[in-house]
């Protein structure tokens, strides 16, 4: 029986995770999950599952919690904060951490279950991209398992997991291209944040989703892959295929191209994660491939797309300017998203924060969340003062 924290369980991942894993009550356990401020959904979690530890980050929906749960689980045990997060991904009789928290208020607690050399399931890559050597460094030092949930690295590790690193001459990582793909270029100004989280193929927080529609979402994939996997950036190519069937391919030395399939659910990715290195059931529907009969594929423009050179851009800076992008993004997706900014300012004011950056040589914890608050600041100044 393996003891589980969900970081982030009223989200898309973390909804899943409870589904794969109410499938298979002899192998898992819910041992602690934590949410942000959704308490309904949050309060039915925690009378389904009856976890030891139930964190909800914001103080006052804790204590609301408490007195909500008083009368139906009063067993669990209610934390909030960033302590509480910390205390839930550290536990020491916890064995798996699925970090599913969005963007980067993910990064602490997930270092912390590497601290204590978990296995993590790594969904929040936000808390990879910021950190990235550092992250990986933490990884390595206390034995803990590093396991993509990120369908398409998920689908890599899958692909390369007989393989000697160097053997892989590329990976190609597969995207669906979002919901503006054949979205005339002058229209993109216009779009609205309900027609950018709408995503044609898979159902998702509104953050991500968004990043889905800017391609933002495959530039930090770019950043993901290369640390996990230690491949360089130019290595590291964007495929469209709006079918989104294959999940991410890797071409090796001698011309073979190994690539994972299935139908666009996360229960997979997740399933995988738990069960590694065998497989467990997860009833998603199976892949036909008589009825899907041709794979389509097709370039990422540069122009429709400018959030993916960014992130390459920041890759190959190094230091804190991953950190400086991820938190750039993270302001300008959240104004897009009350509607403060136009779609299209997205990228405007992420290369705007980065043309500013000066100095990004370390990466110490500390110098990745001063940076990210400096970007922060940055971004919302550019937005106040409207130098659009
Ligand atoms: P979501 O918005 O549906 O859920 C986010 C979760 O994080 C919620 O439980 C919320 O309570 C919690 N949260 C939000 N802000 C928080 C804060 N400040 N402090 C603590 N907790 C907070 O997001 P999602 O779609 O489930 O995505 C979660 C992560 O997984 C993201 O990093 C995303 O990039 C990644 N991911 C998601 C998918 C997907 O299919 N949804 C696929 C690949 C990767
Ligand atoms: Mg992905």
């Amino acid at each position: 029986m393996k003891e589980i924290t969900i970081l982030g369980s009223t989200g898309s991942i973390g909804v899943n995770t409870l589904v794969v894993i109410s499938q298979h009550p002899d192998k898992f356990n819910v041992k602690a999950l934590t949410a942000n401020t959704n308490i309904d959904v949050f309060l039915k979690q925690c009378i389904q599952y009856k976890p030891e530890y139930a964190v909800m980050v914001n103080e006052d929906c804790a204590s609301k919690l408490e007195e909500r749960l008083k009368k139906d689980a009063p067993e669990v045990s209610v934390l909030t904060g960033i302590d509480g997060l910390l205390t839930v991904a550290e536990l020491d009789d916890v064995d798996y951490v699925m970090a599913a928290i969005v963007g980067a208020a993910g990064l602490l607690p997930t270092l912390g279950a590497a601290k204590k050399g978990k296995r993590i399931l790594l969904a929040n890559k936000e808390a990879l991209v910021m950190s990235g050597k550092l992250f990986m460094d933490t990884v390595i030092e206390n034995n803990a398992e590093l396991i993509p949930i990120d369908s398409e690295h998920n689908a890599i590790f899958q692909c390369t997991s007989a393989a000697n690193a160097s053997s892989i001459s590329n990976i190609m990582l597969t995207a669906s291209g979002g919901p503006f793909l054949n979205t005339p270029l002058r229209e993109l100004s216009s779009k609205t944040p309900k027609q950018a989280y709408k995503h044609p193929k898979w159902e998702m927080g509104r953050k991500i989703s968004v990043d889905s529609a800017t391609m933002m979402n495959k530039g930090l994939e770019v950043i993901e892959a290369s640390w996990l996997f230690n491949v360089k950036n130019e290595a590291i190519k964007v495929l469209i295929h709006p079918q989104s069937i294959i999940h991410s391919l890797v071409e090796y030395k001698d011309g073979s191209v190994l690539a994972q399939l299935g139908n666009p659910d996360m229960r997979i990715p997740i399933a995988y994660g738990l069960a590694w290195p065998d497989r467990i059931e997860t009833h998603v529907q199976r892949l036909d491939l008589l009825d899907i009969a041709h794979l389509e594929f097709k370039e990422a423009e540069a122009a429709r797309f400018p959030c993916i050179q960014l992130a390459r851009e920041a890759l190959k800076q190094g230091g804190t300017s991953c950190a400086i992008l991820n938190a750039a993004n993270e302001v300008a997706v959240n104004e897009f998203l009350n509607k403060r900014i136009k779609f299209t300012d997205i990228s405007i004011i992420i290369e705007s924060v980065m043309s500013d950056i000066t100095h990004n040589s370390t990466n110490t914890l500390d110098a990745i969340l001063s940076d990210d608050a400096w970007a922060r600041d940055k971004a919302e100044e550019i937005i106040r003062d409207k130098v659009l």
